[in-house]
């Protein structure tokens, strides 16, 4: 399987320019990388850029999409208006917006409505804690179905599941998670899958690591680890850091 590297920039950079700047750093990367899909999520009002200054080997994705079509929902987007700009992936159920109330009820809404507007959802899980008693196995394993539920089979190969536990996300992560952790909870998400469709089914499905991504560990968790591919966040905003986590792949 071809691994895929996605750039969350969140709510980053703070103006056009910035953004523009880092997008043509990051496009020359890509336009040296072979063998790896590069996904940049930029937030909702920079993703013109890609259109501006395209760059075929960049994929597009958003960080979110709205549970409805489109009508009157102040302050929504709409998947259409996701397809308009050229994005393909959308980033949904994201530990940061879990974390403001974003129920599995939700996040399923909007991979609903992703699904049929041929959007790729890349679907975040993960557990806040991880308790000797396995407890987060349960946790991850309602999420998944919650999330997936009503998604059906033949549509299953539009979509990507990120493993992003709590623990290791953002500015706050108290640490990485191991390969092991890793190893367990794909091999985990593929067995849920599998439950709920068919083991074939599960083998399609992307599963990628997110949590303090670096150059440093990027190649454990990919090569050694075994993920389909990985989500930065925060190295992802600085185009040295970022073509050292893709050079890592190689
Ligand atoms: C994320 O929040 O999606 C993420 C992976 O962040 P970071 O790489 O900064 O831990």
């Amino acid at each position: 399987m071809t691994k895929i590297v996605v750039a969350n920039w969140k709510m980053n950079p703070q103006s056009v320019k910035e953004a523009e700047n880092l997008f043509k750093e990051v496009s020359k990367v890509a336009s040296k990388t072979k063998n790896t899909k590069i996904v940049v999520c930029p937030p909702f009002p920079f993703l013109f850029i890609s259109q501006k200054l395209k760059n075929k080997k960049i994929i597009m994705g958003a960080q979110n999409v709205s549970i409805d079509e489109g009508g009157s929902h102040t302050g929504e987007v709409s998947p259409d208006m996701i397809l308009s700009m050229g994005a393909h992936y959308v980033i949904v159920g994201h530990g940061e917006s879990r974390s403001r109330g974003e129920s599995n009820e939700i996040i399923n809404k909007k991979v609903l409505n992703l699904i049929k507007f041929k959007l790729s959802p890349i679907l975040c899980v993960g557990e806040s804690n991880r308790d000797k008693d396995g407890a987060y196995l349960s946790f991850v394993e309602e999420q998944i179905k919650a999330c997936l539920s009503g998604v059906p089979k033949s549509q299953m190969k539009n979509v990507t599941i990120a493993y992003e536990p709590l623990w290791a996300i953002g500015a706050g992560a108290q640490r990485e998670a191991t390969k092991e952790e890793f190893m367990e909870i794909k091999i985990f998400i593929r067995k849920v899958i599998s439950d709920i469709y068919d083991s074939k089914t599960a083998h399609t499905v992307p599963v990628l690591y997110g949590g303090s991504v670096n150059s440093l560990n990027a190649g454990y968790f990919a090569k050694e680890g075994g993920a389909d591919g990985l989500l930065v966040g925060r190295d992802s905003l600085n185009s040295k850091k970022f073509e050292g986590i893709i050079s890592a792949l190689k």
